[in-house]
């Protein structure tokens, strides 16, 4: 009975705060639902008069729903989202007030937008920026307020955001992919679509004890704490059966993504003691992008009102994994086929090939841009720690299709019963079950049967980087096929000429090995696949003279806007490892200096005391001890001063790359090296002494 209960409830609660398709066909007079599907679909521009008329009946809703305040929301380069209310108040003659909404309101906002991160691109404009609906993502209503997702520009056009590019790359892979489509003689597809279930991965700790950690309030992560005996070695919580605080946090936070109409769909324990994991059922790259900005937020909020935090960070906890996102991707037609996904006749499968190979083609021609778009100071203690992808990008196909692609360039069989050797176009595809291409986690792109999974996103990210550029990278690829492709007289020849060349050519970038190994990371060297280790090796090879044209040519990014990126990002890692440094710092001289001084001044005590009372003192513990303390507590001075030396240094360098090198080579491992000395205290130094909370409780105390 309660389950009906329950599954009548979602039914009535999925997608109830949201301005959705269904809704708007309800409320919306025929043509002006018609015309702004015309705009939604094929991105015709939306006339004045059916913007208010939208903007009307959004107005009735959300009032409705309890708004009294509307917003233009945002992502900006800061990575999270950004809203500013305004009332639909308006006064009235008779000293009251209606409620208003104009179509020039919902079409478009100009949030003073001085503060947000330009990377030099404003200052060079206005100081003004402007937001400007985007309405292939719906509007929702969450806290009283009427949520209206927005792309955000300065004043002369240039993209501040997250959103514009990646709305651009999916119009520049459309464009490619349906010129590919009608080679196949596919006349029916009118739009080719970007689809991707982001996987999300989070820790859980204690309110009261995450507000005794400075280094978790400041930086998200701990920067100090000694391994308690049991960490994850007994792998005991992976698909664990799921705590009651953590169970209640979970169905609370299902219930309130499900009303914004976020497909949440499988929650799990993850590896590491308080790891847990959300993923939802995949939709358009950009509501995905908009859903993931919400899981995150309101991970965080609905935490809070469980007595918990939710730690997002990529390395909360050194000694146990930290947390990505893997973010599955396909490509679908609006008419609902996956192109990533083998079919029954020749000609699916010649054209599966086509996207498959576009795809590998794509992943190793630019194998640096997708290593930029998951670079960053938290991501930097994953990748390629033997608990997420190594830095080197590659691809893994799994053992079948890989012989499928080696028969077709080799002329090799691909299967010893039936010595298939593959005509593209002619021969059938050999049916492979799907199960077998997921057993290998260690790759940083799996192919997964019908989509690819990307493995290296830090589970922090906006995954709207990351997919901008997934996207313009097959986009110029399938544009580089559709070029060559359309200018040959026989299409299956060429075809394929064009796919046995491509795999020959890119072969390299296919390893179905074991990519956490020694030996994989020299195999790539000899292959000379980029091994991009850090943040400051990646970055700068975004603005590599390919790249700027890459994206300039699809009109995803202009130079000036990828500089700006750039210099954005180098900044950030720059600020974050200061942060870090300078609570380092903090935390040593004011809380764990002052803890070893009184243990020591306790030990001294009782060592006088046991003097006084003439106690025989041979072998005594405390004399070597205070030696133990004594001699720690003069490393630790010594590692906090170079600690400080090193920062100060860094940041006066001016030139950003060349400080965020010093940041990363000079700082971080002074940081590591006063956090080895602080942990070793932690040892020796009596646990009511010790100021702030340990591994032991943080991990263990949910
Ligand atoms: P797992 O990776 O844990 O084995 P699945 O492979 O079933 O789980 O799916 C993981 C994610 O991939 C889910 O978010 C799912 O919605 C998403 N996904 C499935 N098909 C596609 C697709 N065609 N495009 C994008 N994402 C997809
Ligand atoms: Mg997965």
């Amino acid at each position: 009975m309660s389950t009906d209960n329950n599954n009548n409830n979602i039914n009535e609660i999925f997608g109830s705060k949201v301005f959705s398709d269904c809704v708007m066909r309800k409320r919306l007079p025929k043509e002006t639902y018609k015309m702004l599907k015309k705009t939604i679909n094929d991105g015709e521009p939306l006339e004045a008069s059916v913007a208010s008329v939208v903007a009307n009946a959004m107005k009735d809703w959300a009032i409705e729903m309890g708004a009294t305040h509307f917003t233009h929301w945002f992502q900006p380069m800061t990575g999270i989202t950004a809203e500013k209310h305004d009332s639909f108040i308006s006064p009235t003659s008779d000293g009251k007030v209606i409620m208003e909404f104009s179509g020039k309101e919902l079409i478009k906002g100009e949030p003073d937008a001085s503060s947000f991160p330009s990377g030099g691109l404003r200052a060079t404009f206005e100081a003004r920026g402007y937001t400007a609906w985007d309405p292939t993502s719906y509007a929702f209503v969450k806290d009283n307020t009427l949520y209206i997702p927005t792309v955000f520009c300065s004043y002369s056009g240039d993209a501040l955001d997250k959103k514009t590019p990646l709305l651009r790359s999916m119009e520049a892979l459309n464009k490619a992919a349906l010129r590919i489509l009608r080679l196949f003689g596919d006349n029916e597809t009118t739009r080719v679509i970007t689809t991707v279930g982001p996987e999300q991965e989070y820790f859980l700790c204690d309110k009261e004890l995450f507000l005794k950690r400075k280094d978790l309030i400041f930086a998200g992560r701990t920067l100090f704490g000694a391994m308690p005996p049991k960490g994850q070695e007994m792998e005991d919580h992976y698909f664990g059966s799921i705590k009651p605080r953590v169970s209640a946090f979970m169905k609370e936070l299902d219930q309130e993504l499900w009303k914004l109409g976020v497909l949440a769909k499988t929650k799990h324990n993850e590896v590491a003691p308080a790891q847990h994991e959300l993923a939802p059922i995949f939709t358009t790259a950009n509501i995905a992008t908009d859903h993931n900005q919400l899981t995150m937020e309101l991970m965080k909020k609905i935490a809070e009102k469980h007595g918990l935090v939710c730690l997002l960070h990529e390395k909360p906890f050194a000694g146990v994994n930290g947390s990505g996102k893997h973010n599955n991707w396909s490509i679908s037609t609006n008419t609902g086929v996956n192109l990533l996904e083998p079919g029954d006749s020749p000609k699916e499968n010649a054209q599966f090939l086509t996207f498959l190979c576009a795809v590998i083609k794509a992943v190793n021609d630019y194998q640096d841009l997708l290593r930029v778009s998951v670079a960053s100071a938290g991501n930097d203690h994953r990748l390629g720690a033997n608990e997420a992808p190594p830095a080197i990008v590659s691809i893994f196909l799994g053992d079948e299709l890989t012989e499928i692609l080696d028969s077709i360039v080799d002329g090799t069989e691909y299967n010893k019963k039936s010595r298939v050797n593959m005509e593209i176009g002619v021969d059938i595809l050999p049916k492979f079950p799907r199960d077998t291409t997921d057993r290998n986690r260690t790759s940083p792109f799996a192919f997964t049967g019908n989509k690819f999974e990307f493995r290296m996103l830090g589970s922090s990210f906006s995954i709207s980087g990351p997919n901008f550029v997934l996207n313009t990278i097959v986009a110029e690829v399938l544009t580089q096929f559709a070029d060559r492709l359309e200018g040959s007289d026989d299409f299956n020849k060429e075809l394929n000429k064009l796919i046995k060349e491509t795999i020959k050519e890119n072969r390299k970038i296919i390893f179905n090995g074991n990519n956490y190994s020694e030996e994989w990371v020299e195999e790539a060297a000899r292959r000379g696949l980029l091994n991009l280790a850090s943040t400051v090796d990646a970055l700068p090879h975004f603005v590599d003279k390919k790249n700027i044209e890459l994206f300039t040519k699809h009109k995803i990014l202009t130079e000036a806007e990828m500089h700006s990126r750039y210099e954005i990002v180098l900044e950030n890692y720059c600020k974050t490892l200061r942060i870090e440094a300078l609570t380092m710092i903090d935390m040593v001289k004011k809380e764990i200096i002052p803890a070893v001084i009184s243990y020591t001044k306790m030990v001294a005590d009782t060592l006088a005391q046991k003097r006084s009372l003439g106690v025989d003192l041979a072998g005594a513990l405390e004399p070597s001890l205070l030696q133990d303390l004594s001699d720690l507590g003069s490393k630790l001075m010594k590692a906090e001063s170079r600690l400080a030396e090193e920062v100060a240094a860094a940041g006066s360098v001016s030139d950003v790359l060349e400080s965020a090198k010093c940041y990363r080579h000079k700082v971080l491992p002074a940081m590591e090296d006063l956090r080895k000395v602080a942990d070793t205290l932690e040892g020796l130094v009596g646990k009511d002494f010790w100021p702030f909370p340990t591994y032991s409780e943080l991990l263990y105390r949910v």
